[in-house]
């Protein structure tokens, strides 16, 4: 018997477990069968600072906490690392969702105990939960683990809840984050993602100052895709470092190749995503970026969301001097659309605010904005010119929007009523077009 044991927990070997489930399947009649798929969130954290003794024997004490003295466990088994799955019976008149409670009930009770034990403030479980009933009888065990695995890694991605109820949903937004991911790095290469540019227009002149730049994804098929669908996947998986390089490489040698047509050019920002803050190898990018390309500073700027500085402020304080080291302005992206980060504003560096686009949305039918939302754009930009900070609005659409950031002094404006985010050549053109802004360019 004991090969067919896990060593260090005593529980059954995932393919024996995997035989046994499926025999449980089979047998099922008036009750239905849950699997529940758990992990140790930190384990590695765990591991790492005290050792790992302690992290088998915390392990241990998981699985037997969880199997022991449990009436309705049908097996239970280590799939690998920390990761424990089971079967119990579940009586017809519990309901799902009772059970999930259940289940987020017995996780805080363990790790109150774990956390003392272990000293480790972290510790949390991650738990994914599939139901089988009689429908299911044909459901293959594998597919049943896996689905309540995939349960588990939604859950390990939320912040508060740790429990979360397989849902044939998910599984097309995992196919979906699959087929994005892994097509990635070779997307690149077959240069299918594309840099478009969004017009900055100064409100003293309404003549353009600078712009952004966009990344658009089109697909061989010549469909694009949006970066607010792509974006937030990528961020996850750590591969929007990756897109972001190619992005700066692009406007680096746009910049470049302006220069030495002896052309006029703008300043350009681009986006730097909350995943560069556990990398940080972004500033000695950008350095190989201007020695390689060798223009001056001044004409690159950075775009950090509000959130970011929130969620990490030392490493983002550490961000924006090492880019302003370098001599470049860096803003603050989305501000006001959601956190209140006006305490940070003083603390930090920062050149330039972009006021987030939401503010200009709650116009009423004659374009007018709300009386509220006048008096909270006008105090920000107010308060940004006394800090000596810049002010743009994002999302300007109409010319009673325009107008309205003119007379309260808003210093920079972008949106579809000047352009949309258009492709180089075509913005080649916007420039050749609108003289631009002499004097606020050579001001730094
Ligand atoms: P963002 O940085 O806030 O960019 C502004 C977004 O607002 C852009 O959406 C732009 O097309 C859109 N926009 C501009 N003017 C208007 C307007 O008048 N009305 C409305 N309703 N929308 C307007 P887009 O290009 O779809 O990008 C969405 C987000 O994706 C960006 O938000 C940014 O956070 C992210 N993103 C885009 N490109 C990159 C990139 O290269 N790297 C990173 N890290 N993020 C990027
Ligand atoms: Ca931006
Ligand atoms: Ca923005």
């Amino acid at each position: 018997m004991s090969d067919m044991r896990d060593v260090l927990t005593g529980l059954d070997r995932y393919e024996e477990f995997l035989e046994k489930l499926d025999v449980e399947i089979r047998r099922m009649n008036d009750y239905r069968i849950a699997l529940i798929y758990s992990d140790i969130k930190y384990f590695k954290y765990i591991n790492d600072t005290y050792g790992y003794k302690s992290g088998d024997k915390l392990l241990k004490e998981f699985a037997s906490q969880v199997t022991e003295d449990n009436a309705y466990l049908l097996c239970a088994a280590r799939v690998y690392s920390d990761n424990i799955v089971m079967a119990v019976r579940l009586d017809n008149d519990v309901t799902n969702e009772e059970f999930r409670d259940f289940i987020q009930r017995q996780n805080l009770e363990m790790e109150d105990t774990f956390r003392e034990k272990y000293m480790s403030a972290r510790l949390k479980f991650c738990t994914g939960i599939s139901i089988i009933s009689k429908g299911d009888r044909s459901l293959d065990p594998a597919t049943a683990v896996s689905n309540a695995n995939l349960a588990r890694k939604v859950a390990k991605e939320m912040e508060d809840t740790e429990v979360v109820l397989f849902d044939s949903k998910m599984i097309e937004g995992i196919k979906k984050e699959v087929e994005i991911t892994s097509s990635l790095t070779s997307a690149i290469g077959k240069g299918e993602f594309i840099v478009y540019y969004q017009p900055k227009v100064a409100t003293d002149t309404m003549k353009l100052i600078g712009a952004e730049a966009l990344v658009r994804w089109r697909k061989p098929d010549g469909k694009f895709i949006y970066p607010d669908e792509f974006i937030p996947l990528i961020e996850r998986s750590g591969q929007i470092v990756e897109l972001d390089y190619f992005v700066y490489r692009e406007v680096f040698s746009f910049i470049a190749k302006r220069l030495e047509e002896g052309k006029d050019i703008v300043p350009i920002s681009v986006n730097v995503s909350r995943a560069h803050l556990n990398k940080m190898g972004i500033l000695s990018y950008v350095q190989d970026l201007f020695e390689e390309y060798q223009i001056p500073p001044h004409f690159i700027e950075f775009e950090l969301t509000e959130s970011i500085y929130i969620e990490n402020t030392a490493k983002a304080l550490a961000l924006v001097e090492g880019l302003h080291n370098m001599g470049t302005k860096v803003s603050m992206d989305d501000f006001g659309s959601g956190y209140s980060s006006l305490n940070l504003l003083s603390r930090l560096p920062i050149d330039i605010i972009k006021l987030d686009k939401v503010f200009l949305k709650d116009d009423d039918i004659d374009n007018h904005l709300r009386e509220n939302d006048k008096i909270i754009i006008s105090c920000v930009i107010d308060m940004a010119k006394r800090l000596r900070i810049t002010s743009l609005c994002e999302g300007v659409e109409t010319p009673e929007q325009s107008d309205y950031l003119s007379q309260i002094g808003c210093e920079i404006q972008q949106g579809y009523y000047f352009s949309r985010p258009i492709p180089q050549f075509e913005f080649e053109e916007f420039i050749n077009e609108n003289s631009y802004e002499q004097e606020m360019l050579i001001a730094d």
